[in-house]
């Protein structure tokens, strides 16, 4: 699966445009989905969109909070996601867990409360570069993937986005990605108690120069694609050559 996160940027018209190129240039099939993930002001839209010409496209929402019933003032629950025509929700974003202070307690209700309504959510885990300096990878990605009840393990994707590659052209290695998907995988299994498979994407600076080689290796499931999937063309470069 190829994940387009345009945090916070698109319009209607960006939007729209992005679909027609993008549906008339790639080949979706079962094994590779295409997943948009606009800002959340545009769901509505684009889930309109999509049910009217672009079928093989599928909506993801960047955010959802917690909570079903809140007084909660810009909260966007997961019912509205639903109803909005999403399929996926991109949950534990490095971003949102420095934005909005987001505990394992408040992801862990996130992920019930998005499953509860048959959302499909990408759950983010990565280390920030100090972690990585000191050794304690692993450790942090055990801590942060405790926030999924065992019993959900199997209805999540998980994407491995180590902090220090978000936005800023360093992408990681393709040995030390592939080193620490097969960690993620191995704790997955420990940790749900099966066999079946959970998908492990990666995530940072992917580009037209770097996905063909991380997504080529039998440990990476998908990309999730932040600056580089906002032209159309890019992302359809990066699309039909991963
Ligand atoms: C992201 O926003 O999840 C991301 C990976 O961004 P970028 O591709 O720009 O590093």
């Amino acid at each position: 699966m190829i994940i387009a996160n345009w945090k916070m940027n698109g319009s209607k018209e960006l939007i729209k445009d992005w679909m027609d190129f993008v549906s008339q240039n790639i080949e979706i099939n079962q094994e590779k989905e295409c997943i948009l993930c606009p800002p959340t002001c545009y769901l509505y839209f684009t889930g309109t969109l999509i049910k009217q010409s672009y079928e093989g496209i599928k909506l993801g929402s960047q955010h959802c909070d917690s909570v079903l019933s809140a007084p909660l003032t810009g909260g966007t629950n997961s019912q509205m996601l639903e109803d909005a025509g999403c399929e996926f929700v991109i949950i534990g974003h490095s971003e949102q867990r420095v934005h909005l202070k987001e505990s394992n307690q408040i992801l862990s209700d996130k992920l019930k409360s998005s499953i509860g309504m048959n959302l499909k959510p990408i759950f983010c885990i990565g280390e920030t570069l100090r972690q990585k300096e000191a050794n304690q990878t692993n450790d942090i990605l055990i801590q942060q993937l405790d926030a999924i009840p065992s019993n959900l393990l199997q209805k999540c994707i998980i994407a491995y986005e180590p902090v220090w590659a978000i936005g800023t052209g360093e992408n990681a290695e393709i040995s030390y990605i592939e080193e620490i998907h097969s960690f993620i995988k191995e704790e997955l299994k420990n940790k749900s108690n099966s066999t079946n498979y959970i998908s492990v994407v990666y995530g940072g600076s992917v580009n037209l120069e770097n996905c063909k080689e991380i997504y080529s290796s039998d440990k990476v499931d998908g990309l999730l694609i932040g600056g580089a999937s906002l032209d159309s063309n890019t992302f359809t470069k990066i699309f039909n050559i991963s």
